[in-house]
């Protein structure tokens, strides 16, 4: 099997899995209790909240634990205007957006809520002066992806936290989920920052968001005391230390598969019908391209049959007919409906990406055979 399809999840690191498998053996205390088992799984939690907040450069009480970036990222959006229902009622955000963006904010325009879009420069990084003609508005929120899942753009967070900066009023989220642990991240000038475990060699259920002391949020799930009073539930202790786990393990090394994205880059460029749609700011991780008058299912299906595994558009929103995002960019409806996704990782081979291209050759032959 050749797994290309890094960005829609990660195999679980043994290691990862042994942290958790020995933390729900020896640590069976809710860690609320009053009684020693409890604190003994209190201790486990702050050790890892220990490390995956200094991972962060932030501090313990600012991580709030949730089963994915999904909820994060609702969290971030609905607790933010919730609380701070007096605010204007505008939204600042980008078409790069993953489902779990857009549909709540799709959810806000219903009811009451302007979503302003800011413009996309020709590589797909935000238009920094657009942007701050849209805070001037007055804003609410901000919500900017670090890195989108579809084509890997890489935004300047930092310098889009700089000039929310200035409005008071703003608070500033970034989705990092597709950028933790593919590339370094300042969340100096960041309010709040969604993120998940199983993009990163964690287990699925859990990830976080970051949210600085100065941010109130209304919590979406109320009840009972848990590691934050932001998110209720017990907390899962060992899905927590398998979290600090896969963060510790952090090893960012964009040079291999730079190399590795750019052989795939050059030789598939060269067919007739495909153009590559990831930009000159898209991350090596990701590499996302069209093929013009073939179905990107029916590739997927054929790559499928030789056990080669990518993505046609991202894995949440795999049956929506065109691709938003490549739309927004480059305004090309056939391109946006034919968009296929590789995504890479440190564990991806040459030989992998050599039997790549010997089967792409294969399969584009033979679909462009048929319809001419
Ligand atoms: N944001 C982005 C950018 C993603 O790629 C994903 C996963 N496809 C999510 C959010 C949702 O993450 P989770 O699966 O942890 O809910």
């Amino acid at each position: 099997m050749i797994y290309l399809d890094y960005s829609a999840t990660t195999p679980v690191d043994k290691s990862v899995l042994e942290v958790f498998n020995k933390v729900t053996n020896e640590y069976i205390g809710n860690p609320n209790a009053l009684y020693a088992l409890g604190s003994k799984s209190a201790e486990v939690i702050n050790q890892s909240t220990k490390l995956i907040s200094d991972f962060f450069h932030v501090t313990k009480e600012e991580i709030i634990y949730t089963s994915g970036a999904t909820e994060s990222n609702n969290l971030a959006i609905f607790g933010v205007v919730n609380f701070y229902a007096k605010r204007p009622k505008k939204i600042i955000t980008t078409t790069l957006e993953h489902a779990s963006i857009k549909e709540p904010l799709a959810y806000l325009e219903k009811h009451g809520y302007e979503i302003l879009y800011v413009d996309l420069n020709k590589d797909g990084t935000v238009n920094l002066l657009h942007l701050e003609q849209l805070l001037n508005q007055g804003v609410c929120l901000v919500t900017i992806c670090a890195v989108d899942s579809e084509m890997g753009i890489r935004q300047p967070i930092e310098r889009i936290g700089e000039i929310v900066k200035k409005f008071k009023t703003t608070i500033f989220h970034s989705d990092i989920t597709q950028a933790l642990g593919k590339i370094n991240i300042n969340l100096e000038n960041v309010d709040l920052a969604s993120f998940s475990g199983h993009k990163i060699y964690g287990l699925k259920g859990i990830g976080g968001l970051v949210k600085k002391a100065n941010i109130s949020l209304l919590p979406i799930i109320m009840g009972g005391k848990s590691t934050t009073i932001y998110r209720s539930g017990t907390p899962p202790v060992a899905l927590i230390a398998s979290l600090a786990k896969v963060i510790k393990m952090i090893n960012i090394d964009e040079k291999k598969i730079d190399k590795l994205n750019a052989i795939i880059k050059n030789k598939i460029k060269k067919y007739e019908n495909v153009i590559i749609n990831s930009t000159e700011k898209s991350i090596p991780q990701i590499l996302n391209f069209s093929i013009y008058s073939i179905k990107p299912e029916t590739i997927v299906h054929m790559f499928e049959l030789e056990k080669i595994y990518l993505s046609s558009k991202t894995a949440c929103s795999s049956k929506d007919i065109i691709s938003h995002a490549v739309f927004s960019l480059y305004n090309d409806k056939e391109r946006a409906s034919s968009t296929i996704r590789i995504s890479l990782s440190n564990i991806t081979t040459n030989e992998e990406i050599e039997k790549f291209l010997e089967v792409f050759d294969k399969i584009y032959n033979k679909l462009l055979f048929k319809i001419k």
